[in-house]
């Protein structure tokens, strides 16, 4: 018994000089049970109580250490979640950013796809356009082709008579003369046999050259029938009209025939009618009858021209009789 007293001193003096405090709960409290078997009271209470004490500390220190530890479980934890959170907005950020790019791409498509719809749209349009252009083209050789003559490019009968209409129109409106010719070539039946019908359209064109050449600029001519001419004189009184007949005349029997060498006699015969028109004459609303009177009495004309022998012009007079079956 006394040894272990003595062990149990040794032990107590041993942890006091550390912090080892679960050592000195145990230690002293062994020494006190020692103390109090051995009948030292007062020593036995006094390391009952150091004992005690120990026993506190070492509570409050596990008390403690168990707050750090919760203090850093706490604070890591609070680190991972701030971790986590920094993360997911990393991630956040990173999702926006490719939603973005593809939103930027999806634009990029988008106004590649829109660049292309207006190229081809241009290109239709071009297209369109250019077709336009074609068609209005061939509308406009469609219509000059309708009102031309094929062997002489003249104006043809339905062409001639129009614009014989409308020169009727307005010289009644500005009360001015209008003359109308109706040339026929002299003996062209000849021509035709003994040439052939190939010269025969030679002399067609050659005559209708001469009709153009001589012409003012607002008359009109068109070939109305097989070797058979038509010109429309605006503006133009009886001696002028007659004036020009027979340069015409004159012409076409003198020219320089290169083309037709073998002809050696080529004339014409003209009949010439003229409608003067006085400010006191009623309006005639009708110039289509109007240029069939006149151009029945250019024929009529022309007529008494043949018979008068031919390569001559000869202007209408009332003596002369009109024909009723009249081909214009
Ligand atoms: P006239 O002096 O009385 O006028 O006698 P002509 O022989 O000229 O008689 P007419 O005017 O009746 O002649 C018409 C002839 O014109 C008949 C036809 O053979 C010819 N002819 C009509 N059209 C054409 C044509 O387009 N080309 C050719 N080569 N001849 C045509
Ligand atoms: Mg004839
Ligand atoms: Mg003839």
């Amino acid at each position: 018994m006394p040894l272990a007293l003595e062990y149990a001193q040794k032990a107590a003096d041993l942890v006091a000089q550390n912090e080892d405090v679960a050592g000195q709960w145990d230690a002293y409290a062994n020494y006190a049970g020692l103390l109090n078997q051995a009948g030292d009271y007062h020593n036995a209470f006094k390391y009952m109580r150091l004992s005690e004490r120990a026993l506190l500390k070492k509570a409050r220190l596990d008390i403690t250490s168990q707050t750090a530890t919760l203090n850093a479980q706490f604070n890591l934890s609070r680190e991972q979640l701030k971790s986590e959170y920094l993360d997911k907005q990393a991630n956040l950020f990173a999702e926006r950013n490719t939603l973005l790019n593809e939103q930027l791409l999806m634009k990029q498509r988008e106004k590649e796809q829109q660049n292309w719809l207006l190229l081809i749209l241009s290109l239709v349009l071009a297209f369109f356009l250019v077709l336009c252009a074609v068609i209005y083209r061939l509308y406009i050789k469609n219509k000059l082709l309708a009102s031309r003559d094929a062997l002489t490019a003249l104006h043809n009968r339905r062409s001639i008579l129009t614009l014989g209409q409308q020169v009727l129109a307005t010289s009644e409106r500005y009360l001015h003369p209008v003359s109308v010719l109706m040339l026929d070539i002299d003996n062209f039946k000849a021509v035709n046999d003994n040439f052939g019908h190939e010269i025969g359209d030679k002399v067609i064109q050659y005559v209708a050259n001469v009709c153009i050449a001589t012409l003012r600029k607002p008359d009109y001519v068109g070939r109305v029938a097989g070797e058979e001419f038509l010109l429309i004189l605006p503006h133009t009184d009886e001696s002028a009209a007659g004036l020009l007949a027979e340069r015409l005349c004159k012409k076409i029997a003198s020219a320089n025939k290169q083309e037709i060498s073998q002809i050696e006699q080529l004339t014409v015969s003209i009949g010439i009618a003229t409608k003067n028109i006085h400010s006191d004459q009623p309006h005639n609303r009708l110039p289509n009858k109007e240029l069939t009177q006149l151009i029945r009495e250019a024929d009529a004309a022309l007529y008494a021209a043949k018979e008068r022998g031919r390569n001559q012009a000869q202007a209408y007079q009332t003596d002369l009789q009109l024909k009723d079956n009249i081909t214009h």
